[in-house]
């Protein structure tokens, strides 16, 4: 059952219960009520109906009594007849004493008379009503019986209806006559057929409403009379009642279901709008109508389901969030070994962490500086500087403190403690990036057993991660810090591990006696350097150095002289090289250089200028003695350009080291050009215009300069232009003085 059907069930029973019962006694009142007072009144007439058949019965006694004075029959008639004249008596009768009638009036009624007295009732009728007086002669013999009657006829009924103000009905009593009654023919029977019932004072009701008692017989009323009165009862009372109950179901039915309706309304609207939430649906609202409690039940449910949805908003969003992260974090690990690329997360996850509005990581470089790595959301001067621009010595203000003590700083802008590099702000907050080792970034000891880095001092220290303004104005707190701290040491073991890999990579490339590349990094960058050159058009002069009579040096001064040799040599051809030009050890005393953008004049020039430089110092070793001793060397090289004397990377390094034996042959400290190659039937590959050599013989590259292969500081490192040796993925570059 709904709850607006118990709703409207209670109602009914509420009102209808209420209702019946106020019906009920209503009607049992007005019933008790009626018959009271018909029995009251039923009382009144029955006492009229004595007193009025009493008095007859005293009147006929008088009129007896008269007749009887007389003690001659002819007086007694005279009497007689006078009295009827006059009316007191309807018949007058005389007996003697053996029964037997001595005289009557004429229009007697018919026998037998009721008597009086009283007496047995007659079972034939009561025609009419009599008083009978002893008749005695003076000595006072009786005579006889003399007799006064009045006929019981409609009239006399009529009278006595009239004088007790009810219907009399005279039971007759004799078994097929017709009871005389001054009821009307409609609701006689209904009193003859309560008649029976009656007995003594009871009142009994007819099935028409009526009233009825019996009076007498009896001593002082000899007459069997029923007398009625109507009920003053509302005809129809009950059937009244009754459409009044039925009228009062009806409007509280309709009533009851219209306000059953109107209460669970808003139950209703509120049980659809939880079911539309429980689908998933946060928009259900449920409109407020009344201030009473289900109003504010539905201001709550609107509330809730209003904080519900913001909640699911935000959940949304710091899911999208965590995507976003992901995907960040997917992008860091496709890219572990880009040092740039790690800071930059790392900051921007700091600045995420603790709601930061500006933040930048700064590393120290080998000077004892720290140099900005990346930064994020700084203003001023900052903003459009790169990140380079911040410079803060080791020490100096809050951030060189940091990384001087290795012990993490927050608070709110001092002027007096910053330095002039620090960016300005209102709070900030700075930790030290820790290697998990010693000082070394590289070196692996020191960390304490769960690889942290070590507390309360600088060692270790990698740089100094930097959060300034916290969004709301408040300080940073020690939660941050904390937070800043584990995640600083988790970056810093990414940063590590980044520059350990990098360092590892430069070793595997790079020959540890002179610095120079390797010759497992030389087939890589010549077959990089050749596939650039063909891409672009521009040419690459390759150069095969080698030392002359090396060998002797060895012998005559030992091995670490040789070394020594080496190195400076190495040391003195980077000097005299561009910062795109790379320089490798092949092997031996063997090297090999690659001048992107260079023709076979520039090559020449750099060759004469490299010879010069090893010729022109002879190279202090420390001799026998332990004094240094100058040894004279001297060098040959080979000069092949991409793509005049091959076309592959390899062929132009064996046209180098052809023109290498050939200045060997010439005498050594020379070089040689490598001989042109003779031109294909077909040509193998095409080689753009720009390409050519000019008739001189001596190739030239398309766009660079033949002066750009000088030493001359200004033209040591230009700025790489798209056919550059810098684009591509690249080795670390090397510096000079390596
Ligand atoms: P040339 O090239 O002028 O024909 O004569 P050379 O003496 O330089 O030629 P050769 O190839 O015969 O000698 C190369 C010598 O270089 C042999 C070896 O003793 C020396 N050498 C090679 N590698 C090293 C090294 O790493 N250190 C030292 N000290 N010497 C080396
Ligand atoms: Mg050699
Ligand atoms: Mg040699």
């Amino acid at each position: 059952m709904t709850l607006r059907g118990r709703l409207t069930a209670a109602f009914l029973a509420v009102v209808l219960g209420p209702v019946l019962l106020g019906a009920f006694f209503i009607g049992s009142t007005l019933t008790a009520l009626d018959r009271s007072r018909a029995t009251e009144r039923l009382g009144l007439a029955a006492a009229a109906a004595r007193t009025s058949v009493d008095a007859l019965c005293q009147q006929l006694r008088a009129a007896a009594d008269a007749v009887a004075l007389h003690a001659d029959p002819a007086g007694r008639s005279a009497a007689a007849e006078q009295l009827v004249g006059r009316g007191l008596a309807a018949a007058v009768t005389v007996t003697d004493v053996t029964g037997r009638t001595t005289y009557a009036t004429a229009g007697a009624p018919p026998t037998p008379w009721r008597d009086c007295a009283g007496g047995p009732a007659a079972t034939d009728g009561v025609p009419a009503l009599a008083a009978r007086v002893e008749l005695r002669d003076r000595a006072g013999a009786a005579l006889g019986t003399v007799a006064a009657a009045q006929p019981v006829d409609a009239g006399f009924l009529a009278r006595l209806g009239a004088a007790t103000g009810a219907g009399v009905t005279l039971l007759d009593g004799g078994p097929g006559r017709a009871a005389r009654t001054t009821e009307p023919p409609d609701v006689r029977d209904a009193v003859l057929a309560a008649a029976p019932a009656t007995v003594g004072d009871r009142v009994v009701e007819t099935t028409d409403g009526r009233y009825v008692r019996r009076v007498g017989p009896s001593a002082d009323q000899p007459l069997p009379l029923v007398l009625s009165v109507p009920g003053e009862r509302p005809p129809g009372l009950w059937a009244a009642l009754a459409g009044a109950v039925l009228l009062a179901a009806l409007l509280a039915v309709l009533v009851a279901g219209r306000l059953a309706r109107v209460t669970t309304r808003p139950l209703v609207e509120l049980a659809g709008a939880v079911d539309r939430v429980a689908r998933g649906d946060l928009t259900a609202r449920v409109p407020v109508r009344t201030r009473d409690e289900l109003g504010r039940l539905a201001g709550a449910f609107n509330r809730m389901a209003r904080e519900t949805g913001t909640y699911v908003a935000a959940l949304t969003s710091s899911r999208d969030q965590l995507r976003g992260h992901l995907g960040v974090l997917g992008d860091t690990l496709a890219s572990t070994h880009d040092l740039q690329r790690i800071l930059r997360l790392i900051l921007h996850s700091a600045i995420a962490a603790t709601g930061a509005r500006a933040g930048a990581v700064l590393l120290l470089d080998g000077g004892g500086e720290l140099v900005g790595q990346c930064a994020e959301g700084l203003d001023g001067r900052w903003l459009r500087a790169e990140p380079a621009a911040l410079r803060v010595p080791v020490g100096a203000g809050v951030l060189g403190a940091v990384a001087a003590t290795g012990v993490p700083r927050r608070g709110r802008w001092e002027p007096d403690a910053a330095s002039a590099g620090e960016p300005r702000c209102a709070t900030y907050v700075a930790v030290p990036f820790a290697a998990p080792g010693g000082t070394d970034p590289v070196g692996r000891g020191g960390a304490d057993p769960a690889g942290h880095p070590p507390e309360g001092g600088p060692g270790g220290t990698l740089g100094v991660l930097a959060l300034y303004d916290r969004l709301g104005g408040e300080e940073f707190d020690d939660d941050d810090l904390g937070t800043l701290r584990t995640f600083a040491g988790h970056a810093a073991v990414a940063v590590d591990n980044v520059r350990v890999h990098e360092e590892a990579q430069r070793l595997s490339l790079t020959d540890p006696l002179t610095g120079l590349w390797n010759r497992r990094y030389l087939r890589e960058s010549l077959r990089r350097e050749v596939e650039r050159a063909s891409r672009f058009g521009r040419m690459l002069s390759v150069l095969a150095l080698d030392l002359d009579r090396f060998k002797a040096v060895n012998d005559t001064w030992g091995h670490a002289a040789g070394d020594t040799v080496l190195a400076e040599f190495a040391r003195r051809v980077r000097g005299e090289i561009r910062e795109v030009d790379l320089a490798f050890r092949q092997g031996g005393e063997e090297f090999v250089l690659l001048l992107p953008e260079t023709d076979a004049r520039g090559a020449a020039i750099v060759a004469e200028r490299l010879g010069a430089v090893v010729r022109d110092r002879p190279v202090p070793v420390d001799g026998q003695s332990g004094a240094p001793v100058p040894v004279p060397v001297t060098v040959s090289i080979g000069i092949a350009v991409y793509p005049d004397h091959a076309t592959t990377g390899q062929r132009v390094l064996a046209a180098a080291d052809d023109a290498l034996y050939a200045a060997k042959a010439a005498g050594r400290d020379t070089y040689r050009v490598a001989e042109p190659r003779p031109r294909p039937l077909t040509e193998e590959i095409a080689v753009p215009a720009g390409a050519a050599s000019p008739a001189d013989g001596l190739p030239r590259a398309g766009a660079a300069e033949p002066g750009t292969a000088r030493s001359d500081p200004a033209h040591a490192a230009p700025a790489p232009s798209p056919g550059g040796a810098s684009s591509g993925p690249h080795p670390p570059r090397q510096s000079r003085g390596r």
